[in-house]
């Protein structure tokens, strides 16, 4: 499967994306599949997933880790959160494009992008957001 080159901005495609991947993971439970679309989509190297944080880790709710190109889900309760597993993605994103610029800032706003839009398509009067 491939999908076209363009690098555009956010379009109703990207859209329909976004809220895919948050239904995937909440509504499906299915985050293997959602990972599967975020590496289609930008077009890099699948991370693992794993449950349970690495040892050192103890207060996280998820972290990943650049060595094992893995990452980790402190439990069962975060997989299905669709926050944890696109935040993470985002770190892999930018170890994997080797920019490095993977604060926690940016890791924050990627995943908030996904679940806003995902919300503003399943309820528009707004419920509060977790975050
Ligand atoms: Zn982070």
């Amino acid at each position: 499967m491939s999908l076209p080159a363009s690098k555009s901005k956010t379009t109703s495609t990207d859209a329909s994306f976004q809220q895919n991947v948050v239904q995937l993971i909440s509504v499906a439970r299915r985050p293997e599949e959602a990972l599967n679309l975020l590496c289609e989509h930008y077009r890099v190297e699948r991370p693992r997933l794993r449950m349970g944080l690495p040892s050192g880790e103890k207060r996280a709710l998820g972290c990943y880790v650049h060595r094992d190109k893995t990452i980790y889900i402190s439990s069962e309760e975060y997989l299905y959160d669709p926050y944890v597993l696109i935040h993470e993605f985002y770190h892999h994103l930018r170890h994997v494009g080797g920019k490095h610029r993977g604060t926690e800032r940016h890791a924050r706003d990627f995943a908030l992008a996904f679940l806003r839009t995902a919300r503003l398509a399943s309820t528009p009067d707004g419920a509060a957001a977790p975050f």
